[in-house]
């Protein structure tokens, strides 16, 4: 059996049901959704597998079409209802992840809904989630009902496919001919429905348009109707980025003290106690401001109905920028914790430092281009294979370039490895800038933690602050040593030497 694949069913040719399906053009979806992609699911297939007699009648779906001739109110229902999308399951989930059903009109939503009936000229337009059971109205013009049965919702036909459906009279079109919505109030003859597509692909209802007199939309209007869909899709996943950021926030707060536990038990010694302090305070202080800001902004959103959506995005890339932030300073945090707690213990291995370097420039040349710099490095032949923990390397030179690249404007940023140590061979890393350099003050600050130097630097700083003090913690790791030149204006010099001849663990 060829599983969802879009092929035919290999029955078709001898399956009665099909031969019914294709003679009435009501039923085409059941072709598209089954016979076309999804027969792993029909249940023909599957009791004609098990050797039952099958009722030519039976659907895909479980159900029997009734005979038209003795039960034609059934038979009719039955050709309006909706097939079940074939990922109903995980569509529900994704539905009801968005927290949205049974919730209060919201005036974003409401405007869309608006604008949709005036482009589109329509007395009716609904924004409609398709659920189990029901059809439910988010937002709506033009209409009392807060639901109708799923039955005979339009909008569950208009879920079975990417673009909108379209239903130009509802009294010529079998499917709906006897649906109680085109039968009585509201009088439906026309309808056209834009599926609400999330970012992972799942149809969560429509954005659709509404009409008690037969007609059709333009291309143009086609067109709109997408693009409001677009945008209600849009605000649905704005407000759960904002749900789920605001979670995450909380455990982040709650956890805050464990991290702070963690650290101080990472470090030993009486005399380090006022550099603790200090760096704890540093910790609140780097850890708080972020947190202020995500809660801040993320409570303004949530309560906030009238804000307009661009004021809303930035906000929303604000929380953003805080949350990766606090995520960086957070792994900035445990790396160093790890490092000087042990646990992240040496792996020493014979590698092709030649290739570490052109990999980590290679990472590393966008972040050169952002500035306008060259980014150049070249490796003595004595040192391109060394025994050392390639990881710790990688992350020492990543961080070290990365700094160059941030604090360079319109340069050059070159990294020299050569063999030092005449006994004991060394891999020496001149990693050089042209960029502004730094003041004695600032350079007895550089491996403190939590130093950025943004008053005095090209462009503003968006690190933790961590980076040198995480990576000379990784020289002193690997038995190597990190030393630093510069004057202000004048560019700076990092010097790395690090042991090359370890024994491959
Ligand atoms: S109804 Fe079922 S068995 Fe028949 S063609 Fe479609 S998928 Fe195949």
């Amino acid at each position: 059996m060829n599983e969802g694949t879009g092929l035919p069913c290999p029955r078709r040719g001898a399956c009665e049901a099909a031969a019914a399906i294709a003679r009435d053009p009501a039923l085409s979806s059941y072709s598209r959704v089954y016979c076309e992609g999804r027969h792993d699911r029909c249940q023909r297939v599957v009791q004609l597998a098990a050797g039952h007699d099958v009722d030519p009648r039976l659907l895909p779906d479980g159900r029997l079409l009734p005979d038209p001739e003795r039960e034609p109110v059934a038979y009719a229902a039955a050709r309006g209802r909706a097939p079940l999308p074939p990922d109903e399951q995980q569509r529900r989930v994704a539905l009801l992840r968005h927290d949205v059903l049974d919730t209060p009109a919201e005036a974003d939503l409401d405007e869309l809904t608006a604008l949709a009936s005036e482009l589109c000229g329509t007395p009716i337009a609904l924004l409609s989630l398709v659920d189990e059971e029901r059809q439910w109205f988010k937002s709506r013009v033009g209409l009392d009902a807060r639901e109708t049965p799923r039955d005979q919702a339009f909008c569950a036909h208009a879920i079975l496919q990417d673009e909108v459906f379209e239903v130009a009279d509802a009294t010529e079109d079998p499917r709906f001919a006897a649906n109680p919505l085109v039968t009585s109030d509201p009088s439906i003859r026309f309808y056209a429905g834009a599926p609400l597509v999330t970012t992972d692909g799942y149809r969560l209802g429509t954005l659709c348009v509404i009409d008690r007199v037969p007609r059709a939309l333009s291309d143009q209007q086609r067109r709109v109707l997408r693009v409001l869909g677009r945008q209600v899709v849009a605000q649905l996943e704005l407000r759960e980025s904002v749900r789920v950021l605001t979670r995450q926030t909380r455990a982040l707060q709650a956890n805050r003290q464990e991290l702070v536990d963690a650290f101080f038990e990472a470090l030993e010694g009486d005399e380090r106690e006022d550099l603790q302090r200090a760096f704890m305070s540093r910790l609140t202080h780097e850890l708080r401001t972020p947190l202020n800001a995500i809660i801040g902004l993320s409570e303004l959103l949530l309560e906030d109905d009238e804000e307009d959506p661009l004021t809303r995005r930035k906000d929303l890339t604000l929380i953003n920028s805080a949350g990766r932030h606090m995520l960086e300073l957070v792994n900035g945090m445990l790396d160093l914790a790890a490092i000087e707690s042990g646990a992240d213990a040496v792996k020493p291995t014979r590698f092709d430092l030649e290739q570490l370097v052109r990999d980590v420039v290679a990472l590393l040349r966008p972040a050169a281009r952002r500035g306008n710099n060259t980014l150049r490095a070249t490796v003595d032949a004595r040192v391109e294979t060394v025994v050392s923990d390639p990881t710790k390397v990688r992350q020492i030179l990543f961080n070290v370039l990365a700094n160059a690249c941030e604090y360079t404007e319109d340069g050059e940023v070159t990294l020299a490895v050569t063999r030092a140590g005449d006994e004991r061979p060394r891999a020496r890393f001149e990693i050089a800038d042209s960029g502004v350099g730094m003041s004695e003050e600032q350079l007895a600050r550089l491996f403190e933690g939590f130093t950025r130097f943004t008053d005095s630097h090209v462009r503003e700083s968006t690190g933790t602050g961590l980076g040198m003090t995480i990576t000379r913690a990784l020289c002193e790791l690997l038995g190597g040593e990190i030393t630093v030149t510069s004057a202000p204006g004048e560019g700076t010099t990092f010097v790395v030497e690090l042991p090359a001849d370890g024994e491959p663990g």
